[in-house]
């Protein structure tokens, strides 16, 4: 059964939509998941061209330039769908985020406690990426922690694709850590170059 919504302009019923389908202007947003937002299932293993064409087709209906002469609730209803657009695409982009957006919708907490081995190990490996002198000891440990972060992806893959979203938690930990220390050796890599 398709949820049937009132429109608040022509106050006729039709099916919930982004547009009513008579007289076409713009509902009111009806906050959901990143996911159903953007049309695409709730997995972690997201190609990015599907949602991201998805995101392009939905901001070309509701940016809020194309409401200049609008209602001003129309035009209020475009910058809501816009914005809330913009952070669902960058919540699918983001594989941490993603990840994180997932567990929050199986009702698993992931707020991520400061583990200390983590930090420790963080500490560590920014020491060693600024005592590397040559850039090509530099550029050796950044495929190694590229490759790292790329099996620990893959580990995140497999624990979603068996519903362990309580192991997940710790991995996405793991993850940002190693993401920001990727991140920290290109920005080194760059002056050295
Ligand atoms: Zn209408």
């Amino acid at each position: 059964m398709t949820t049937k919504i009132q429109c608040w302009s022509c106050l006729k019923e039709s099916p919930q939509a982004i547009k009513c389908s008579v007289c076409g202007v713009l509902q009111p947003l009806k906050r959901e998941n990143a996911f159903s937002y953007l049309g695409v299932p709730i997995s972690f293993d997201l190609v990015e061209q599907e949602f991201e064409k998805n995101f392009l087709d939905l901001q070309a209906i509701v940016h809020p330039d194309r409401y200049g002469g609008a209602h001003p609730l129309e035009k209020y209803y475009a910058s809501e769908h816009s914005s809330f657009a913009n952070a669902a695409y960058q919540i699918l982009k983001n594989p941490i985020e993603r990840a994180r957006a997932i567990l929050e919708i199986h009702g698993v907490s992931c707020d991520s406690k400061l583990n200390p081995e983590l930090l420790i190990q963080a500490m560590e490996r920014r020491e060693t990426l600024e005592s590397m002198i040559s850039t090509e000891e530099l550029r050796g440990m950044l495929e190694e922690m590229k490759s790292n972060a790329s099996d620990l992806k893959q580990k995140i893959k497999i624990k979603f694709s068996q519903h362990q979203f309580n192991e997940i938690s710790g991995y996405l930990d793991e993850f940002t850590y190693l993401s920001k220390a990727i991140s920290e050796a290109e920005q080194l890599l760059e002056k050295k170059a």
